[in-house]
C-alpha cells in the first residue's frame, strides 16, 4: 500500500507519497494560498498527488491512505478540523469531504501529533514513548505514550504552549493570559522584543542584540529558556518518556536557544540513575508533520 501524508501549515503545503517502511518516494510543496473555498482547495490537493504519483511510478489505485495534518484541533473521528485560526477554519469537515472526493480513507491530524508520530516510526524516538515539541511561532506539542499518539480524554493534551507561566500576565489568542507561547519561542520572543525595541522588532532582533551583548535581550533569552526548562521537566516528570526531542524553526538556533533549554531539562528532570532520559533534537525536520500523517495506523 502506497501512503500519502499532507501537512497543511499556516503558509504552505507539504505533500509526498510514501512507502509503508516509511520512504519517501516523492513529494512536493506549494504555498497554502486561499483555503477557505474547498471547491478549489480539494481538486488543488489531489492534483498535487496524481503528479506525485507519475513522478513516482504509482498507480493511484496503489494509494490506501491519507493522513492529513493541520495546524488545529481535529475531531474525534479524525474527519473535521475544530478550529485552525491561522486559515480561518472552524467546524471544516475537511476529513469527510476529502475522502468522498478522492475514495481514498483519510484521517485528520494535529500537525504537532504528527510530528511526534512521525519520530516515533522513522526518527530520532524510534520505537520510544516521547514528547515532541515543535518550537516555531508557537509551542506545538505531540506526545506518544504506549505507542500511541496521546490525545487525552478531553482532545487537548500537549497544549504545553497554553500552561499559564505568568500571574496577570499577556493575554493570549486562546483567551486566557500568561501563557508559556506569549513569552518564549517565535511569538512570546517577538513580543517581548517590541516592547524592548518598538514595533519594528521581532524574535531575531532579541537574538542578534542578545550576540551584541545587549544585557536586557540576554536576560529575556534567559527568561524564556528557564520558562521553556521548568516547562519540560513538569512534563517529563509527570509522563516519565523515554524522551524529548526538541524540533522547529527555533530549535535551528542550537547554541543560544535549543541546547541551552536540553542542558537544563538533563539536569533538572527526576532521574533514576542508570535510567537516563534522552533528550536531543528531533531528526525530521520540517517534513515530520508530512511523514506522520502518512504513517498513521490506518485502523
Ligand atoms: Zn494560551
Amino acid at each position: 500500500m502506497i501512503r500519502v501524508g499532507i501537512d497543511i501549515g499556516g503558509t504552505k503545503v507539504n505533500i509526498g507519497l510514501l512507502e509503508e517502511s516509511g520512504k519517501v518516494l516523492a513529494k512536493e510543496n506549494f504555498p497554502v494560498g486561499d483555503a477557505t473555498d474547498m471547491q478549489v482547495f480539494i481538486p488543488k490537493l489531489h492534483d498535487a498527488i496524481k503528479r506525485l504519483a507519475e513522478q513516482a511510478g504509482v498507480k493511484e489505485a496503489e494509494i490506501g491512505f491519507c493522513g492529513i495534518g493541520v495546524p488545529g484541533t481535529v475531531s474525534a473521528d479524525k474527519l473535521t478540523v475544530g478550529c485552525a485560526p491561522n486559515l480561518g477554519w472552524i467546524d471544516l469537515p475537511l476529513g469527510k469531504a476529502f475522502r468522498e472526493y478522492t475514495g481514498y480513507t483519510v484521517k485528520l491530524v494535529q500537525d504537532a501529533k504528527a510530528a511526534a508520530w512521525a519520530e516515533y516510526c522513522a526518527g530520532a524516538g524510534k520505537g520510544k514513548d516521547l514528547i515532541c515539541v515543535t518550537l516555531g511561532t508557537g509551542i506545538g506539542t505531540g506526545l506518544v505514550l504506549d505507542g500511541k499518539i496521546y490525545e487525552g480524554a478531553l482532545g487537548t493534551a500537549g497544549e504545553m504552549g497554553h500552561i499559564p507561566v505568568k500571574v496577570n500576565g499577556r493575554p493570549c489568542a486562546c483567551g486566557k493570559v500568561g501563557c508559556l507561547e506569549c513569552y518564549a519561542a517565535g511569538k512570546g520572543l517577538g513580543y517581548t522584543a517590541k516592547e524592548l525595541y518598538g514595533e519594528d522588532a521581532d524574535a531575531r532582533t532579541l537574538f542578534a542584540k542578545a550576540a551584541e551583548g545587549d544585557k536586557a535581550a540576554s536576560e529575556a533569552l534567559d527568561e524564556a529558556i528557564l520558562l521553556l526548562g521548568t516547562t519540560f521537566v513538569g512534563a517529563v516528570n509527570l509522563l516519565s518518556p523515554a524522551c524529548l526531542l526538541i524540533s522547529g524553526g527555533m530549535s535551528e538556533r542550537k547554541t543560544e536557544f535549543a541546547e541551552p533549554i536540553m542542558n537544563f531539562v538533563k539536569e533538572h528532570a527526576y532521574e533514576i540513575p542508570g535510567r537516563p532520559l534522552e533528550v536531543k533534537l528531533a531528526a525530521l525536520g520540517s517534513d515530520a508533520p508530512m511523514i506522520g500523517a502518512a504513517l498513521l495506523p490506518t485502523d
